[in-house]
């Protein structure tokens, strides 16, 4: 079975429009949705992603809803479907962000794949 791992230089879900992710209305709370506000620029791109390497600025210091491994456990379809739910929302924002035949999508299958 696959394993789900952040992959370098992507920065995919660093992209926010709060919008479209009624998933989230349950889970975030106002001070969550505060920042996200706080840290999002006018086209939705994280204020703390450097662009160019797309790499975040604050890694050590960034949010809980940042922290892929501790923020999934809050989510029902991870907690059935583990690993699985982690690479479906990885390959999504992926796909939105860079598309679907993206260096980045290739590289997220590979490294998943373990080739
Ligand atoms: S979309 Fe997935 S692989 Fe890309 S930065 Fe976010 S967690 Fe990492
Ligand atoms: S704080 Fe860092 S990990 Fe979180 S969205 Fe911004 S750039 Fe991405």
């Amino acid at each position: 079975m696959k394993s789900w791992t952040c992959i370098e230089n992507c920065g995919a879900c660093c992209k926010f429009n709060l919008n479209e992710r009624s998933d989230l209305d349950d889970i975030l709370n106002k001070e969550d949705i505060a920042l996200i506000n706080s840290m999002t620029a006018k086209d939705g791109w994280c204020k703390n992603l450097d662009r160019e390497n797309k790499k975040c600025l604050i890694y050590e210091s960034r949010p809980h809803f940042c922290r892929v491994n501790e923020f999934s456990k809050t989510f029902k379809e991870y907690l059935k479907s583990g690993d699985k739910f982690l690479i479906d929302c990885c390959k999504q924002h992926i796909r939105s962000i860079y598309g679907y035949k993206s260096k980045e999508m290739k590289t997220f299958k590979m490294v998943i794949s373990g080739k």
